[in-house]
């Protein structure tokens, strides 16, 4: 990023004021929903081999307009007060997108996980967690916490065990956080939901034939060459998702050691086991390493999917970008700077706070699964099952002919709770990416998609404002 570009958090709320220039909302209001409620920065020491080292960490909730606040947290050495308090923002815009019924929250721990071994993680996570306990910080109703770079399942256990300790006979405790292990009131298909929830909106923005007309490509997301930029749990999900369901084609993967090209395509799954065994993506057979660790901006593809970190195309490598379609799976990759030169050039932004809120959106699942005490089709499955089976009956009594025993099991099959997870999930994506396109074509003063999700958040933040009676 160059200087004289702005940081992630004034780039949020740049894009923001666009937005909100654009609505009727009183203007107190709109200020309002801009800021930050309550940011909580805090210091704690944690004992790391024979010393004792300061940790610094955040919570920061944006917006309490629907209660609990949500989002996930993140171990990294970028973290600071501004990252954290950009990426809550973009969490109650987020869930207002997919209508997920949640105030924006996000965390972090300035740290490199990578450095701690899994003890001092721990020791990390659990003292974190106490910290959010004594604040009121933390709880089924108030705000819950979930995976983000740097974190997983396993972190998520950990603030939920140390959650447990000190909540003697809360019925619902076990929704404090989610992004939960499955055997751990987590829910099926929270791992691969942000990625998955990817592929759904870029598999939607491209089914437009008008739309990609526009920028140069046929309709439809199969044959499309893929860049993706970053590996961790988003990108790879993204990619393998995209090629196995979508028929995509991953011409080349950045990580933070290089970038590997193919223009044939790279099969994924190889990917991941060559990464698992070699612990780089670098090396992989078939494939070109690319000298400059920045290649990855101009490498010749229809869609570059950012899904690492913000600030990752900037001003000064934008004009580089060969793709007619930037698929924004991280927060905030695009700066305001670069997305100027984008724009200028043609190019689609399918915005972060839209494209990847498949995360939160399996979040929301997996906290009404942890309230229901229930898993998901539970109830229904069998009494499903037994239905299609009998239409199934009726129909090769009344036509003399025997449906095979594969195909009686395919159509007889009753709904588990990782298809049904998966099926909402895609019907949330695919809504929602109708609602913004819909917004910017009704709305001839809407400039690009990211105003568009912007201007339709605001409005569902706003009018849950005015019900309150806070602005009359
Ligand atoms: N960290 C993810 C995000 O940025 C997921 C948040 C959640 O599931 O609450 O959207």
């Amino acid at each position: 990023m160059t200087t004289q570009e702005h940081s992630f958090y004034t780039t949020v709320q740049r894009n923001y004021d666009k937005a909100a220039a654009l609505t009727d909302w009183p203007k107190g209001l709109l200020a309002q929903i801009r800021e930050c409620n309550s940011v909580y920065q805090m210091r704690f020491p944690v004992k790391v081999g024979n010393h004792y080292e300061v940790i610094e960490a955040y919570r920061v909730q944006h917006s309490q307009h629907r209660q609990p606040t949500k989002g996930g947290i993140r171990y990294s050495a970028m973290v600071d007060q501004e990252e954290v308090m950009a990426l809550a923002s973009l969490m109650t815009y987020k869930c207002a997108i997919v209508d997920v019924p949640f105030g924006g929250a996000k965390g972090g721990i300035k740290i490199s996980p990578h450095k701690y071994s899994e003890n001092d993680l721990k020791k990390i996570t659990r003292r974190y967690t106490v910290e959010l306990i004594k604040k009121g910080f933390i709880g089924p109703g108030i705000d819950v916490p979930a995976p983000d770079y740097g974190t997983g399942e396993r972190e998520m256990a950990w603030i939920l065990d140390t959650y447990l300790t000190f909540s003697r006979g809360e019925i619902d405790a076990v929704a404090c956080v989610t992004g939960k292990p499955v055997n751990q009131n987590g829910i099926r298909g929270r791992t691969e939901a942000t990625g998955r929830g990817v592929y759904y909106g870029i598999r939607e923005a491209c089914s437009n034939a008008e739309d990609m007309k526009a920028i140069g490509l046929t309709p439809g997301i199969a044959g499309k060459r893929i860049v993706v930029q970053g590996f961790g749990n988003v990108g790879s999900y993204s990619a393998a998702i995209s090629q196995n369901e979508g028929d995509a084609k991953i011409v080349g993967v950045a990580e933070y050691n290089g970038t590997i090209y193919d223009p044939k395509g790279i099969d994924v799954a190889k990917l991941l086991k060559h990464r698992k065994k070699t612990g780089s993506i670098l090396g992989m057979a078939g494939t070109k390493t690319l000298a400059n660790k920045q290649d990855w901006i101009s490498i010749d593809c229809d869609i570059l999917i950012p899904a690492a970190l913000e600030n990752q195309i900037n001003a000064e490598n934008a004009h580089k970008v060969k793709a007619k379609i930037i698929a924004e799976a991280a927060n905030g990759p695009v700066t305001a700077g670069a997305e100027e030169i984008l724009l200028e050039m043609g190019i689609m932004i399918l915005p972060d706070m839209y494209l990847n809120a498949g995360g939160v959106t399996v979040s929301y699942f997996e906290w009404l699964k942890n309230l229901s005490h229930m898993r998901f089709g539970r109830m229904e499955k069998r009494f499903n099952q037994n239905t299609y089976s009998s239409i199934i009956d009726t129909v090769e009594k009344l036509t003399h002919q025997n449906i095979g025993d594969k195909e009686k099991r395919i159509i007889t099959r009753g709904a588990d709770e990782i298809d049904l997870v998966r099926s909402g999930l895609e019907e949330t994506m695919v809504t929602a990416y109708h609602n913004i396109r819909d917004l910017k074509k009704r709305r001839k003063k809407i400039p690009d998609l990211r105003t568009a999700a912007f201007i339709n958040a605001l409005d569902k933040v706003a009018s849950d404002y005015m019900a309150m009676g806070v602005f009359p």
